[in-house]
């Protein structure tokens, strides 16, 4: 098998992983490699359209990175830590200013200043944008950067299938070539995740891309890594009604309105300030609410409500929001510009991840491996993240996090790696391709899906939850007598499948188990049965891991500096 050595692999070539690469290899002396299971390019953060928030005060001058800080701090219902939180808001305009001279081609004002947009939960328009293109320019801009560096060599359609460590420090990854069907080794000094969401356990309702699967979180967790804070899943309120597919929250930073069967704003009964822009946890609670009191549009999984820009006039919508009024045209049948769209809320984001537990370096648990993006949790959104904070996560602990691994991997040296801890992959593959069984992939995978939507959705309780953690496991089980029926060594898309099934279930399991405990509501995470939020026990961050081959879960304290809990009105 074939065993290669780099100073760091970054798994992933999203946002978050291009930008740690770049700022790796800025040390020439340095090999680095990226790893992506798609071609870059193809990232999610690709699909990111609404923008990135950096307190430029572009538009109000009086905008300030304390500012930033406060509102992402009472969006995440204090649940954020307070330091990781500050560092990212204070470091955020000079990324900007960066990606500018970087080549992206970010929105305008009249007088050429980069221009910001409203958003929710923001006190000022504070969100910097391309049309509702951002993730897409961003995403290419950075590839274009990362491929001007000469010792950055990719691995592109290579999978994540294991991480080695040995308990104090990391080793290396194993990885399977899509396009070859071999399984190959890379040992490595430093190791960064950054492997994006996975918003795609809701298979049937979710804005993200069908590879959002939490490949990373979920080798870490077998690899004894604890993750934080999962149960909290973000639901964005503006999903096109048929699939789920993102209408970007620039629709309502813009102006739009959303509007029930009744044509009434009915936001001005939940957040009578902010209305439309309230964080995205209090709309889609208001727009289930608004379905189960009968004022939506049908009834049950198909009902819907409806966002209205017809007022925002033909020039403005196409101007600013072009993806999403052909989204609306292509995958709803309806335009914009003089019809109401149908809207209901779809599975977005995950505020948790790999516990990182250096948010100045991003460093795991283990000394070397690290974890950046949408795979991680450092924690700055705490329970529930605010739009556009994703993107400015990405940049800015991926910068630092780069110049973390520089320092780091120059100080040390290769640890040595036995054939057993190489071959482990290959070994997973081998079974996997010989197994035979009666299960389907596809229904296996349908249920997880119905379970995750029904019982761990918008709402939960004591009994929704269980239930769902029993079936979820249950699944698991199961998941071992899924055979892999294609057995071709080129672009086994059913061998890939598989892979990532089992990553989602493992996932969904331990985010059923962190909301069973978790006896509060707070942020995206809505109980029922608890429907306060409770300071006195459950202002605390998660942790789940494995032990002894069971999920083990403990709590650690959020660390709050200037701004004490309170009450979160808007
Ligand atoms: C439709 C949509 C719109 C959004 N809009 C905004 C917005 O306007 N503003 C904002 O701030 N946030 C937005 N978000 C959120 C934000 O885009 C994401 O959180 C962020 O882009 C994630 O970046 P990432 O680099 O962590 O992961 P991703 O961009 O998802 O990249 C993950 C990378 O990991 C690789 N990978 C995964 N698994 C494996 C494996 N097993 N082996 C090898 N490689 C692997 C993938 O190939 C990919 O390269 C949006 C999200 C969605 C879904």
């Amino acid at each position: 098998m074939t065993v290669v050595s780099y100073d760091a692999v970054v798994i992933g070539g999203g946002g978050a992983g291009l930008r740690t690469a770049i700022e790796i290899a800025q040390d020439t002396s340095l090999k680095v490699a990226v790893v992506s299971k798609v071609y870059p390019t193809r990232s999610h953060t690709g699909a990111a359209q609404g923008g990135m928030n950096a307190a430029l005060g572009n538009v109000v001058p009086d905008d300030n990175p304390e500012a930033h800080a406060f509102d992402t701090i009472k969006g995440s219902d204090f649940l954020a830590d307070q330091d990781a939180v500050f560092f990212m808001t204070e470091k955020a305009p000079e990324i900007i200013y960066e990606l500018d001279r970087w080549g992206v081609p970010f929105s305008r004002l009249e007088d050429g200043r980069i221009a910001q947009r409203p958003f929710g939960g923001a006190s000022f328009p504070r969100t910097v944008y391309a049309a509702d293109k951002t993730g897409h320019v961003l995403l290419h801009t950075l590839f274009e950067q990362a491929l001007s560096k000469e010792n950055i060599d990719f691995f592109n359609e290579f999978f994540l299938l294991d991480l080695i460590h040995d308990g104090g420090r990391v080793k290396g990854v194993s990885l399977y070539d899509i396009k070859r069907g071999e399984v190959i080794f890379i040992r490595s000094k430093a190791v960064v995740l950054a492997t994006g969401g996975f918003a795609r356990i809701y298979w049937f309702r979710s804005t993200n891309a069908v590879g959002n699967t939490g490949d990373g979180q979920a080798v870490a967790l077998r690899r004894g890594v604890p993750l934080k804070d999962v149960e909290f899943i973000q639901f964005h309120p503006t999903g096109l009604a048929k699939t789920g597919i993102l209408l970007s929250e620039a629709c309502r930073g813009e102006g739009g309105y959303l509007v029930n069967r009744l044509g009434e704003r009915f936001m001005k009964r939940y957040a009578p300030e902010k209305m439309e822009l309230a964080p995205r946890d209090m709309v889609s609670r208001a727009i289930e609410f608004e379905i189960r009191e009968g004022r939506g549009v049908g009834e049950g999984a198909r009902a819907y409500v409806y966002l209205d820009l017809r007022h925002l006039g033909e020039e403005k919508i196409k101007e600013r929001l072009p993806q999403v009024r052909q989204l609306a045209i292509d995958f709803e049948g309806v335009d914009p510009v003089k019809d109401l769209v149908p809207i209901r809320p779809t599975a977005h984001y995950c505020m948790g991840g790999i516990h990182v537990v250096d948010y100045k370096t991003s460093q795991t648990s283990i000394e070397g491996l690290y974890a950046v993006g949408e795979c991680a949790c450092v924690s700055v959104h705490g329970a529930n993240r605010l739009g556009g904070n994703s993107l400015t996560e990405l940049i800015v602990f991926g910068k630092y996090c780069g110049q973390a691994v520089r320092e780091f991997v120059k100080e040390v040296d290769f640890l040595n790696v036995s054939e057993g801890e190489t071959s482990t992959g290959k070994d997973l593959i081998e079974n996997l391709l010989k197994r035979e069984g009666k299960e389907s992939l596809a229904e296996i995978r349908a249920q997880m899906g119905e379970i995750t939507w029904a019982k761990m959705g918008i709402f939960r309780d004591e009994k929704s939850l269980k239930e769902a953690y029993e079936e979820l496991s249950e699944l698991l089980q199961r998941w071992e007598n899924i055979p892999v029926v294609d057995k071709s060594k080129v672009f086994n898309t059913n061998l890939i499948e598989t892979l990532e099934l089992r990553n989602m279930l493992e996932l969904a399991r331990a985010v059923a188990l962190c909301a069973l405990n978790r006896r509060e509501s707070r942020g995206g995470h809505s109980r029922e049965d608890y429907p306060e939020r409770d300071d006195k026990n459950f202002l605390k961050h998660t942790l789940v891991y494995y032990e002894n081959g069971d999920l083990k879960i403990e709590y650690i304290p959020v660390r709050i500096t200037k701004f004490q809990p309170t009450e979160r009105k808007y």
